[in-house]
């Protein structure tokens, strides 16, 4: 996964980096683990500078108790709250059940929770905890797709397969739990672009998750990615390019009766796109294809991107 926004409440003490989705802006923010549980995308560098951890209750309770005191002060009243780091769900269920009830009961207005997960970590849970959670009122649950080639998951070193991670979102979905699914465009290269569209899009219509979100891939100094791109070793995709991968994926993109919100309007989308498919897929579609043509061939988003 790849977010935006790393920042401070005053008076809320957070370890940082601190990410959020762009769409819990509003939400209580409670970091009840820190850092990647995985940390090995080569794409990503949020958390490396620091060292995966599970929170105890007790510190939790203490952020809660601190964030209680800052919204008193606070004109604002979060209804919702996010938990965080890069992918909390890898906590124990019992630790998300827990922190949840003492959120309800610190803050009232708030009744439904979202979070950071991974493949892995949601298949870890059982249904049962699954459906004790959505009880709870876990709503949403953020998941990087990337993309649904194995491929380019294993080039990337996502650490889950697109069987498991199509496995964890069915158990989401018999859950009623919600998905948010990222998918990265350019995340293959030149090289494995045509494949990354068209598994991504298999994905995506196997899912058919409640909101899909496209990020462009932006190469962060002193990841791995970056090191293969300086060794020659992956060829990132022009702007042209990148819009025909889009295209691509929202074309193979096949939804019989469900809908899905749709956005690729992050900061490191170059061409901002939103709609509802497959309802505004033909004037999608009829968007990008304007943008293609017009689009000159040889320029390239900018490499040396450093915060997003
Ligand atoms: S799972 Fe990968 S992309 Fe997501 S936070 Fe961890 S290292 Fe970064």
């Amino acid at each position: 996964m790849l977010f935006q926004v790393a920042f401070c409440l005053a008076m809320m003490k957070y370890d940082q980096p601190l990410f959020r989705p762009p769409s819990e802006s509003n939400s209580l923010l409670i970091q009840i683990t820190l850092g990647c549980s995985h940390n090995k995308c080569i794409f990503c560098g949020m958390y490396q500078t620091k060292k995966f951890k599970v929170k105890t209750l007790e510190e939790i309770t203490s952020d809660i108790a601190d964030a209680k005191k800052y919204y008193e002060r606070s004109l604002e009243v979060p209804t919702k709250a996010f938990f965080c780091d890069g992918d909390a769900m890898a906590a124990p269920f019992e630790l998300i059940l827990a922190t949840m009830e003492i959120i309800k009961k610190e803050f009232p207005m708030i009744t439904r929770f979202s979070i950071y997960a991974s493949a892995l970590n949601i298949i870890r849970k059982d249904q049962t905890q699954l459906h004790l959670m959505k009880q709870a009122g876990l709503s949403l649950c953020y998941i990087g797709l990337e993309s649904g080639s194995d491929e380019v998951l294993q080039l990337i070193k996502k650490g889950n397969t697109k069987e498991e991670i199509i496995l964890a979102c069915n158990r989401l979905s018999d859950g009623k739990i919600k998905i948010s699914l990222i998918a990265l465009l350019g995340i293959g290269g030149v090289g494995h672009s045509l494949l990354h569209a068209k598994e991504t899009a298999e994905a995506v219509t196997k899912i058919a998750p409640e909101f899909l979100s496209f990020l462009t891939v932006t190469v962060v100094p002193h990841t791995a990615l970056d090191v293969l791109i300086r060794k020659n070793k992956f060829s990132v995709l022009s702007h042209k390019e990148l819009l025909m991968e889009m295209q691509a994926i929202i074309e193979a993109i096949e939804l019989k009766d469900k809908r899905i919100i749709f956005r690729a309007n992050h900061v490191s989308n170059n061409f901002p796109l939103a709609g509802v498919l497959a309802k505004d897929k033909e004037k999608m579609l009829g968007v990008i294809r304007r943008w293609i043509e017009e689009c000159p061939d040889n320029t390239y988003p900018d490499l040396d991107y450093r915060c997003l």
